[in-house]
C-alpha cells in the first residue's frame, strides 16, 4: 500500500508519513506528483503538507499512521528545480525540509487556499451594470465615468481606474449597487521588447561578450566593476538577450524600497511585465507577483533575499547585484544566504548566473581564483566622472561641533557656494548614543539587553536599537533626581541639528530608517536630490545602497573610527566595503568627486590601505590572510547558538552538546566554547555560542550534522532555544 512522504512546517527536523486521503484509489495515489499540496492532521490541527516522495512502506507501524484529509492540487504548482533546490537548501542549512517549503509558496497556499486566476486585479460589469442606460446616475460624475470606461473598454485594470481618477470609494459605492464586479484579468504572454541600450565602451563591451559567449548554460560571472562603471547596463543588455531567447531573468537586489531608481531604469528599458517581490507588499500583491512569474506572465523578476525561491516557469538567467551585501544572509530562523542559494538554482536550471559587485566578498573572489567563476572586470567609470580622491582628515586636537572639524566645514561650504551637492556619513540614528547623569553618573541601559539606550530627540523617547524598546526621555535621574542629564555621543538628528543651524541657507535631508520610514519618501527624496540643486545629505548606510546623486562632489565621513575597531573577522572586510561604497557616490557625473575621511588614526593601517589601493587589491591581500588563518573563505564555519531566559541552561547544553559530539566529529573539525555571545543578553534572553571550525565544507557539513543529530536528542530546559547557522556572518 502506498505512504505519502511529506514536508510538514514544523521545527522537527523529519518527514511525515501518511496514508493516502480516504476514497483515493491506489493508482491515483502512486501517481502523486512531489509539490502537491495536502490538508493532513498534525497533533491537534490541521496543516498543509507538501508531498516529498510516494512510498512503498513506512518505520512508523501502520496502525498509527493517519490518513490525509485532503490532496489540495493536481500538479505541483512549482517547478520540480525549485523542489530539488529546497530539498539541497533543507539539507544544507540544517533546517527542518518543511519549514524550507512553505518558504517556496505565498501565505494564501500556505493556508491550503485554492490557487487564484492569476492576472491582473481589474473590474467589469455586471449583467445588471450593463443593463442601465448610459445617461444613468447623472449625479453621481466619478460613477458614470468609470461604467463608460467599462463599458468602453469591458475589462479594465484597477491601476489604470485609478489613473482616470477614479477612487477605490467610487468603485465601492458601484459594487454596492451591484452594477461592476472585480475580476482577475488575464495577463497575456506578449513578448518582451527592449529599448536599444548605451553603447557600450571598450570595456563594457569585452564583459558582455564574454557573458554572451558562455552559452545558455550554467556558468557563474563575477562582475567586478567599480562604483558607476556601467554594470547595471550590463544587467540590462544581458536580460535583453535574455528575454529574446524567450526566458525569464530572476534579478536580486539588497533593498527594492530604498532604490526606486533602479527599478526605474528597468522599466524604461523594457516593454515587459516586471514582477516586484519585497518584504513591503501585501499579501495580496505577494500572491500576485509571484503567480505571475509562477505562470511565466512576467518575463523579468526583481525582488530581495526571498525572492531567490520565486518559481519561474522558464528560468533563463540569475543576477544577484551588490553580491557582497550582509542582507542576502538571513539572520535567524531558515539562516540561508540567497546568493548562495542563487548560484545552487542556476546550477539546477543549467542556466548563467551573474553577481556583480564593486566590492566583491572575498568568497567570490576566491571562487574567482579557484576557476570555479568567471571573472569580468571593469575598473574606469561608464560616464564622464573619474574616481574621486580619498583623503583622511586628521580631527585629533581639532574643535569639532556634533562631530564636524572646522576643515570639513569650509570644505562643504565651497562645495556648497560652488552649485554641487554634500553627502555625510554617520552610521548612528537618533540624537546621541547614551544618556547620562552629571551628577550620579548614571546611564540610560536597555532593561532586557545588555546595550545603552539611544536618546531620539524628535520623538522625545530613549529607544534600545536591540530589541527595539522604548521609553520616554526621562527630565531627571532615577538615581539621584538630578536633572543634569547629559546626552554624548553623535547620532545624526545631533548633526542634523547644528547642519540647520550652520548652514541655513541650503536645504538639508537626513536620511535614516527613522525618517525615511513612509512610502515613496526615498523616491521623493531622488527626485529632489537629482533635480541637482546644492543640498547637503546626511545619512546612515542606507545612503550608500546603489544610489545615484550625480551632483554629489564631497562625500565626508563624520567618523571613521567608529569602522576601525570591529571585533569580528570580517570587519576589515566589511569596512573596506562600506567606505569604497560610500565614496562612490561621490563625483558620478561630470564633476570630479572628493572624500574627506575624519579620524583619530590617520596612520592606521586599514585607513592607509584605503587611501593607497584599491578595493580589489585590499580584498585580495585580506584573502591571503583568511587563508593564513583558515578562515572563511578559507576554512568553514558553523556556529550553534543558544537563547534562553536562564543564564546557565544554554551554556550547560551547549557544554553537554560538546562532550558528546566530539568523538564524533570528521578529522580537522574543532569545537569552540561554549562561550557567552558578544551581547550576551538580548530582549530579555540570555545567548549563548559553540563555534565549529573545520577546513573544509564536507568536514563542515559532516560536523554540523554529528551536531544537530545530538542537538535533536538532549532534551531542552523549559525555555530554552538552540539554532544552527552555516556560514555564519557574524561570529564574536
Ligand atoms: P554601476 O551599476 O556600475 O554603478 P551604472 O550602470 O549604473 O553603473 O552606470 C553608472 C552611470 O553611467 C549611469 O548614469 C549610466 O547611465 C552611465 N553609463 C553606463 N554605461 C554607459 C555607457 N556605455 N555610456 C555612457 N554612459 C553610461
Ligand atoms: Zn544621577
Ligand atoms: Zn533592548
Amino acid at each position: 500500500m502506498s505512504v505519502l512522504r511529506l514536508a510538514i512546517p514544523s521545527p522537527l527536523r523529519r518527514q511525515f508519513d501518511y496514508l493516502p486521503p480516504a476514497g483515493m484509489s491506489e493508482a491515483e495515489a502512486r501517481s502523486l506528483q512531489p509539490g502537491v499540496r495536502l490538508r493532513v492532521p498534525f497533533g491537534r490541527r490541521e496543516v498543509t503538507g507538501y508531498l516529498l516522495a510516494v512510498c512503498d512502506q513506512s518505520d512508523v507501524p501502520d496502525s498509527s499512521l493517519k490518513a490525509a484529509l485532503a490532496l489540495l492540487d493536481t500538479t505541483p504548482l512549482v517547478d520540480p528545480q525549485l523542489l530539488q533546490l529546497a530539498q539541497w537548501a533543507a539539507r544544507y542549512y540544517h533546517h527542518p525540509v518543511g519549514e524550507v517549503y512553505s518558504t517556496l509558496f505565498p501565505k494564501r497556499l500556505r493556508e491550503g487556499k485554492p490557487q487564484l486566476p492569476g492576472g491582473t486585479p481589474g473590474w467589469q460589469l455586471t449583467t445588471r451594470g450593463k443593463g442601465l442606460p448610459a445617461e444613468a446616475l447623472p449625479r453621481a460624475q466619478r460613477q458614470a465615468q468609470a461604467l463608460g470606461l467599462l463599458r468602453e473598454h469591458g475589462q479594465v485594470t484597477g491601476a489604470e481606474l485609478k489613473a482616470q481618477g477614479i477612487s477605490a470609494s467610487v468603485l465601492r459605492n458601484l459594487q454596492d449597487k451591484r452594477l461592476i464586479e472585480p475580476l482577475a484579468i488575464s495577463d497575456h504572454l506578449h513578448t518582451a521588447t527592449s529599448n536599444p541600450g548605451l553603447p557600450l565602451n571598450d570595456e563594457q563591451a569585452t564583459a558582455l561578450q564574454s557573458l554572451l559567449a558562455a552559452g545558455d548554460g550554467f556558468s557563474c560571472h563575477l562582475l567586478e566593476g567599480v562604483t558607476g562603471s556601467g554594470k547595471t547596463e550590463i544587467y540590462l543588455q544581458l536580460i535583453a538577450d535574455c528575454l529574446q531567447r524567450g526566458h525569464q531573468a530572476l534579478v536580486l537586489v539588497p533593498e527594492i524600497g530604498l532604490t526606486p531608481q533602479t527599478l526605474a531604469r528597468f522599466q524604461q528599458r523594457f516593454e515587459a511585465k516586471i514582477s516586484v517581490l519585497h518584504s513591503g507588499l501585501s499579501d495580496a500583491q505577494r500572491y500576485l507577483a509571484w503567480e505571475a512569474a509562477r505562470s511565466g506572465a512576467a518575463q523579468i523578476v526583481i525582488g530581495t533575499r526571498s525572492a531567490v525561491f520565486t518559481p519561474l516557469a522558464r528560468p533563463g538567467l540569475l543576477i544577484v547585484d551588490e553580491e557582497h551585501d550582509g542582507s542576502y544572509k538571513q539572520q535567524d530562523g531558515f539562516r540561508y544566504s540567497a546568493r548562495d542559494v542563487a548560484v545552487k538554482r542556476a546550477q539546477l536550471h543549467d542556466c548563467p548566473i551573474l553577481l556583480g559587485s564593486a566590492t566583491p566578498s572575498l568568497e567570490s573572489i576566491q571562487n574567482v581564483e579557484a576557476g570555479r567563476y568567471q571573472h569580468q572586470q571593469l575598473t574606469q567609470r561608464a560616464g564622464s566622472g573619474g574616481m574621486p580622491s580619498i583623503q583622511t582628515l586628521d580631527v585629533r586636537k581639532q574643535s569639532l561641533q556634533a562631530g564636524l572639524s572646522d576643515a570639513l566645514v569650509r570644505a562643504m561650504e565651497e562645495t556648497l557656494a560652488a552649485g554641487q551637492q554634500v553627502l555625510l556619513f554617520l552610521n548612528r540614528r537618533g540624537y546621541a548614543p547614551t544618556l547620562q547623569c552629571h551628577d550620579c553618573g548614571w546611564i540610560a541601559e536597555c532593561r532586557a539587553c545588555d546595550a545603552r539606550l539611544t536618546v531620539h530627540r524628535r520623538q522625545r523617547r530613549l529607544r534600545c536599537h536591540h530589541c527595539g524598546a522604548t521609553s520616554a526621555l526621562p527630565r531627571q535621574c532615577p538615581q539621584c533626581h538630578s536633572e543634569r542629564l547629559l546626552a554624548s555621543g553623535l547620532g545624526t538628528e545631533q548633526t542634523e541639528d547644528f547642519l540647520r543651524a550652520r548652514f541655513q541657507q541650503w536645504p538639508i535631508h537626513r536620511v535614516d530608517s527613522d525618517s525615511m520610514q513612509s512610502k515613496g519618501a526615498m523616491q521623493a527624496l531622488a527626485d529632489e536630490i537629482n533635480r541637482g540643486q546644492p543640498c547637503i545629505l546626511l545619512g546612515t548606510q542606507m545612503l550608500t545602497k546603489g544610489h545615484h546623486f550625480p551632483a554629489v562632489s564631497l562625500v565626508a565621513v563624520i567618523d571613521a573610527d567608529a569602522l576601525l575597531f570591529s571585533a569580528d573577522f570580517r570587519g576589515e572586510e566589511r569596512m573596506a566595503q562600506l567606505l569604497t561604497q560610500v565614496a562612490g557616490r561621490a563625483g558620478r557625473a561630470d564633476i570630479a568627486g572628493s572624500v574627506l575621511l575624519q579620524t583619530h588614526y590617520p596612520d592606521h593601517p586599514a585607513l592607509l590601505a584605503m587611501l593607497g589601493s584599491s578595493y580589489g587589491e585590499q580584498a585580495r591581500g585580506m584573502l591571503r590572510q583568511r587563508q593564513e588563518s583558515g578562515l572563511p573563505p578559507a576554512g568553514q564555519l558553523v556556529l550553534m547558538r543558544t537563547d534562553c531566559p536562564n543564564a546557565e541552561y544554554g551554556e550547560q547544553f551547549l557544554q553537554t552538546l560538546r562532550e558528546r559530539s566530539t568523538p564524533h566529529l570528521p578529522a580537522g573539525a574543532r569545537l569552540i566554547g561554549p562561550l557567552p555571545s558578544p551581547m550576551q543578553r538580548r530582549a530579555g534572553k540570555y545567548r549563548c555560542q559553540l563555534l565549529l571550525t573545520a577546513p573544509d565544507r564536507r568536514s563542515a557539513q559532516a560536523a554540523a550534522g554529528v551536531l544537530v543529530a545530538n542537538a535533536e536528542t538532549l532534551s531542552t530546559r523549559q525555555g530554552l532555544n538552540w539554532s544552527i547557522d552555516i556560514d555564519p556572518q557574524d561570529v564574536f
